[in-house]
């Protein structure tokens, strides 16, 4: 599933490669991924011109030329490819008034898109809650430490992929930062020892733009815009590595369920 670092790589490109370009048509081919009025969602974005191109979480918001914004959410198997072929999994095409075209395909079907008018942005994201972005300034060791002692209970792993709590990360990031800070995922945030906080939160400030400058992880559809897989995956250390050996101890990485979702871990390296 796209995490922050495939998000924000997107988002990048996007904003080389079609910011200020004119929306001249929108075809969608699956009516449900469009979660407004149909006539609605056409009458406002074709015309439009891109005026920017941002992230929060992992939602993509393409800023619009006639104050409305676009709010894509890729969810598991999104793809948002520049000049792509459409296939049977491309359910809305952009086309736009230099003949250039964006195509958005999404095998699973669980990402959406929908359309506001940019002055209820604020209020749309602040429904959804989200926590604080983890490569933002505001985003400090002291206000990472507040934000730990106030969920003593929650275990690591979840936490760190609570939307709610840290925008962003997910399944692959929080395994490869939880490895690297040498702390275990079923660890609770209140058994943390300074140490160990501090290493976790440099590990959310290592990974996540490392990630980044390698167009991200391609452990399953993701792709950028140029239809390209990102290089990140040949670095992780524990994501999806079970059975195999610890690339430091050569013990072997164990794969647990925690709260639904896989966990990978040393059990060595990891305390
Ligand atoms: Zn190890």
């Amino acid at each position: 599933m796209p995490e922050l670092p495939e998000v924000e790589t997107i988002k990048r490109q996007l904003n080389k490669k079609v910011k200020g370009k004119k929306i001249k048509s929108v075809e969608v081919r699956l009516n449900k991924f469009v979660k407004c009025p149909l006539n609605k969602f056409k009458k406002l974005v074709e015309g439009a011109k891109i005026s920017q191109v941002e992230r929060r979480a992992k939602l993509l918001i393409i800023k619009l030329s006639n104050s409305c914004c676009l709010i894509i959410h890729l969810k598991m198997s999104g793809q948002l490819i520049y000049q792509g072929q459409p296939s049977k999994h491309t359910h809305l095409i952009y086309y736009f008034s230099d003949g250039s075209q964006l195509v958005h395909n999404d095998l699973r079907k669980f990402g959406f898109v929908k359309v506001v008018p940019e002055k209820e942005l604020s209020g749309f994201l602040k429904k959804e809650e989200y926590g604080p972005e983890p490569l933002s300034e505001e985003f400090t060791l002291n206000l990472f430490k507040k934000m730990l002692a106030e969920r003593g209970k929650s275990k690591i792993k979840p936490l760190l992929m609570d939307q709610r709590w840290l925008a962003g990360i997910g399944n692959l990031y929080s395994d490869e930062i939880l490895f690297l800070a040498k702390v275990l995922p079923t660890r609770t945030a209140g058994s943390l020892e300074p140490a160990e906080i501090e290493r976790i939160y440099r590990g959310i400030k290592r990974i996540l733009p490392l990630a980044i400058s390698r167009r991200g992880s391609s452990a399953d559809q993701y792709v950028d815009t140029a239809g390209q897989k990102g290089n990140y995956l040949p670095l992780v250390k524990v994501y999806g590595r079970q059975g195999k050996p610890c690339y430091i101890c050569g013990t072997e990485i164990k794969r647990m369920k925690i709260g639904g979702r896989s966990a990978h871990f040393c059990p060595k390296c990891q305390k």
